[in-house]
């Protein structure tokens, strides 16, 4: 049986952030990843400015597929409005490959399914063995589903179900546009370009809500693909969407349980109001770290729980009157 000091379970932008950090106070941590990286990961791949400034990543330092929006197209109706905010694109594909090689840590692909606490250890699968264990394995991670569950029960209110895709596309807008409750979506829809020559679209929304109504998601994604036609920003596409669905900051009481932690989806921290995720992963991935490191407190007050505290949420209520999701 492989014995090391820390095992991180996932190694998406919340589990490389703490390895990262683990690694560098000199921890010896182990990643375990069912996945191959890299690996795709449902994601618009919008990153906000303090993400990169928590994963101490200048924009001008990144070696792959980065794109600066200095505006953001808002739609909501018939009314458009161009509201001033650095914003970035990136490609999960890559991103999370490059936060993962850079932690340093060592990686196994290994598909994590029985863990149990042994004599103060952490036993995965009778393989490896660890005094803490890191659970950053997403909205269905095994550290999760055996150790907090019980305690963090998710909030079906607070679920968030997606569908999208991204695709090799010569794009000539070159802005971000977020389309908000278009065709009565209980959530928004987005056309993401990348650097390089591909784009994201999608549409993202509250699932409780969207049980309530005669559509189904599927229906929004045909209604919102012929807008993009429409306005000429996506003409032909073999649309295949995938759909992943992961929860919204909610009452999270508990992310420790003795040497135990939780970080990034896995504890269901994206924001309210954007569904903005690899920020507060990143967040949580150093806390979780500093936690073990240090033995300081992992608290969740500070990460944020509206996205760039709440810009897009208060230009909603100010320029067209209504409020964004769950927020
Ligand atoms: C369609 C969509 C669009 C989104 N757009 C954005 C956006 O534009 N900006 C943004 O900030 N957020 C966005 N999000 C949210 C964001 O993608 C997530 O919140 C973020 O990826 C969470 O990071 P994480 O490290 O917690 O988990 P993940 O990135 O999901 O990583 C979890 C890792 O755990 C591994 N794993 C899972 N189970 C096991 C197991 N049993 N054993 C071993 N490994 C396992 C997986 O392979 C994976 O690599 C979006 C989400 C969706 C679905």
């Amino acid at each position: 049986m492989r014995r090391v000091e820390a095992i991180v379970v996932g190694g998406g932008p919340g589990g490389s952030t703490c390895a990262w950090k683990l690694r560098q106070a000199g921890v010896d941590v182990l990643v375990l990843d069912k996945a191959a990286f890299p690996r795709l990961k449902l994601c618009a791949g919008w990153v906000t400015p303090k993400a990169l400034q928590d994963l101490e990543l200048a924009p001008a330092d990144y070696p792959h597929s980065l794109l600066t929006f200095e505006t953001l197209r808002l739609h909501w109706g018939p009314l458009s409005i161009r509201h001033t905010s650095r914003q970035h694109s990136i490609r999960r594909w890559e991103f999370d490959d490059f936060l993962l090689r850079r932690s340093g840590a060592e990686v196994v692909q290994h598909v994590v399914r029985d863990i149990r606490l042994e004599n103060g250890e952490y036993v995965i699968d009778n393989a490896f063995r660890a005094n803490y264990l890191v659970g950053a394995g997403g909205t269905s991670c095994p550290v999760y589903r055996a150790l907090f569950r019980q305690q963090n029960p998710r909030e079906g209110n607070l679920q968030a179900a997606t569908l999208e895709q991204e695709f090799a596309y010569e794009w000539q807008d070159p802005e971000c546009h977020l389309w908000f409750f278009s065709d009565g979506l209980p959530g928004y829809a987005w056309y993401v370009p990348k650097a390089g020559g591909h784009v994201n679209v999608g549409i993202g929304a509250m699932a409780g809500r969207l049980g309530r109504g005669d559509r189904k998601l599927r229906d929004y994604w045909d209604l919102f693909t012929q807008r993009l036609a429409r306005r000429g920003l996506v003409r032909h596409a073999d649309y295949r969407p995938k759909g992943y669905s992961y929860y919204l900051r909610g009452r999270v009481d508990h992310v420790r349980n003795g040497n135990a932690f939780l970080a990034g989806d896995a504890a269901g921290l994206a924001t309210r109001d954007m569904c903005e995720g690899i920020g507060p992963a990143v967040q949580s991935g150093l806390r979780a770290a500093r936690s073990i490191v240090d033995g300081a407190d992992y608290p969740l007050e500070d990460i944020d729980t509206l996205s760039g505290s709440g810009f897009v949420s208060r230009t909603l209520e100010r320029r067209f009157a209504g409020s964004v999701l769950a927020a």
